[in-house]
């Protein structure tokens, strides 16, 4: 750290992304992409004309993605919100409803940015426990004052919360901004977008990052009230207008266009999921009960951080972390039913 950083930084603890190691090819089963490639249609998307337009700025509206999306999820383009990644959007909440006497509220083990973002933008945080068999228990979050931030599946339990426990929370808040972050709903959980046009105080983040098959294009959204929108637009364009570029506009519109592609591929999670959750039981696996594209799960025979290492010898990598009410369990993403095989054979392999 310089001595010119800004004090204010300076005893931040940034967030510390999933390893992504270059010496050997491994099987990466450590930060919850797919392991599926975009559709067809998201390839022929991206042409020679595209690349050559890339002189140009993206649209700052992103008016065509916000059509597009608007369509599929039945509400109006006004009440869309595109940026660089989810992340960019999670942050924009804590700087635009965290603080002025609201704290930030969320799950004691949930995605670890949420306590950088309030970190960085100044913001109070309250963690709140898990129950022992890590759900949230939403009598926590009924009746507060502050900005409410759930991960729903939470991450990375991937347990999930139904839309009518989601409803009691918004019911029991009406004067600050819940936001669910569906980054994984796609993979079995209910949506809460259709809230959105009865709480004007919801604000629905989702990515194109895990279900779409787009991690790389760093692709987010937010659906709410118009008027949250507009707040989002506010900090977008007094930080970074041009904040979503022109490649991954196309490629946002074109996978939209082909959904239907990526019901079938989160069908496809969904069942390798199972078949996974199935074989870890039968190691003797303590599985959680997931909604996601990845399972939490803690052998009863080796330890968290071992087999983590173990694995990771033989060309696997899943996710551990070094949190002592978590260093037990690991967080596997799904991969294609041929990698998850590999790994229960890896694991096997180790337990013997
Ligand atoms: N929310 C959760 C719960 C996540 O796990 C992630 C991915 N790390 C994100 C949001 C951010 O996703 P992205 O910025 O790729 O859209």
């Amino acid at each position: 750290m310089s001595k010119y950083f800004n004090s204010k930084y300076s005893q931040m603890k940034a967030y510390t992304p999933g390893e992504q190691p270059k010496n050997m090819d491994y099987i990466k089963l450590n930060t919850n992409e797919s392991p599926y490639p975009p559709s067809q249609s998201v390839i022929k998307a991206i042409t020679k004309q595209e690349v050559e337009d890339l002189r140009l700025y993206p649209d700052p509206t992103g008016e065509n993605l916000k059509e597009a999306l608007a369509s599929l999820y039945k509400v109006k383009a006004e009440n869309v919100y595109i940026a660089n990644g989810s992340d960019d959007i999670l942050n924009f909440a804590f700087m635009a409803y965290g603080g002025d006497g609201r704290k930030a509220v969320f799950p004691e083990i949930s995605y670890g940015f949420y306590q950088v973002f309030a970190d960085l933008n100044s913001v109070e945080y309250v963690k709140l426990p898990l129950k022992d068999d890590f759900s949230i228990d939403i009598r926590d979050y009924c009746n507060l004052k502050d900005l409410i931030i759930i991960a729903n599946p939470n991450a990375p339990t991937g347990i999930c919360l139904g839309l009518s426990e989601i409803e009691k929370i918004l019911k029991t808040n009406k004067n600050s901004v819940i936001v669910i972050d569906e980054a994984y709903v796609d993979f079995g959980a209910e949506s809460a977008v259709p809230l959105t046009t009865i709480y004007d105080n919801l604000l629905v983040v989702q990515t194109f990052s895990k279900s779409r098959s787009m991690a790389g294009a760093r692709l987010g959204f937010a659906i709410g009230n118009s008027e949250l929108i507009n707040d989002l637009e506010m900090l977008k364009y007094s930080t970074n207008p041009y904040n979503v570029n022109r490649l991954s506009m196309v490629a946002g519109i074109a996978a939209v266009e082909s959904n239907a592609y990526y019901v079938e591929k989160c069908k496809e999670i969904i069942n390798t999921r199972d078949y996974t959750s199935k074989e870890l039981n039968e190691l003797g696996f303590d599985v959680l009960p997931s909604k996601a594209n990845f399972l939490f799960a803690k052998s009863n025979d080796i330890g968290g951080k071992e087999l983590y290492l173990k694995l990771k010898e033989r060309g696997i990598l899943i996710r551990h972390f070094d949190n002592s009410k978590i260093c037990e369990y690991n967080r596997i993403t799904i991969g294609t039913k041929k990698q998850m095989e590999t790994m229960i054979k890896m694991i096997k392999e180790i337990l013997r």
